[in-house]
């Protein structure tokens, strides 16, 4: 397929979402700007711009793009700002920061998807930093930050993460069970106090780690 069919697939895609609620123009410019397809197996290359989570390697997955925009949408970024991802994974959300014009860092647990998307991301001009590790330690080195999103289900709110925030900045975070999570966007007030909304139903592969399930 070429590239201008997978670029009218992205406009249908951005129409999809719109009609599903996603409002903010600047997130939904950013779909339409990010070749998802690179991102996935070629195998599914026809299925890249299906509003639906799809499988990368490691058993993990790019996630829904509906989910992509409505965590992106709750951040609230503006362009510039520092923006920190836990998990990596095919390296998608990370390029739709990038996009935005975020100033972007994100933490991966498995070696074989950091390398890879190190390489895509480089490869496509997205000016991310990666690390390899548990990112439910966040990454104290560049905190703080404007805003946290994490793409794995959590089992509580990890601590370190809202302590990684900027004083008026967002961690978006998806917290329950295994089965179902709910989406938390947690604003820093001041140094101890946090503001919590709520947000509907979603489902994610498990956040592993120190502070996730198997702190
Ligand atoms: N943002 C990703 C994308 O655009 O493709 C979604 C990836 S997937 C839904 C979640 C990722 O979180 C997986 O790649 C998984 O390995 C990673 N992960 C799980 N626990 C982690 C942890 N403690 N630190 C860093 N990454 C983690």
């Amino acid at each position: 397929m070429n590239e201008l069919k997978f670029k009218q697939r992205r406009k249908n895609l951005v129409s999809e979402l719109r009609e599903k609620g996603i409002s903010d123009d600047t997130v939904l410019n950013a779909i339409l700007g990010v070749p998802r397809h690179k991102f996935i197996d070629t195998a599914l290359g026809e299925r890249a711009y299906e509003d639906s989570a799809l499988p990368i390697e490691m058993g993990q997955t790019i996630s829904q793009p509906y989910t992509v925009a409505r965590q992106t949408e709750l951040l609230g970024i503006r362009s510039g700002e520092k923006v920190l991802e836990i998990g990596t994974g095919s390296g998608y959300q990370a390029a739709i920061l990038c996009e935005m014009g975020a100033d972007v860092y994100s933490v991966e647990r498995h070696p074989e998807l950091y390398e890879r998307s190190r390489e895509l991301l480089r490869a496509l001009g997205y000016r991310a930093r990666l690390k390899c590790g548990d990112g439910t330690l966040g990454w104290s080195a560049y905190a703080p930050y404007d805003a946290i999103v994490v793409t794995a289900g959590a089992p509580v709110v990890p601590h370190e993460l809202t302590r990684q925030l900027k004083i008026g900045g967002t961690l978006v975070v998806p917290v329950g069970d295994s089965d179902k999570q709910a989406m938390l966007r947690i604003t820093r007030i001041d140094e101890n106090r946090y503001e919590e909304d709520s947000f509907s139903d979603f489902k994610f592969v498990p956040l592993i780690g120190k502070q996730g399930w198997d702190g």
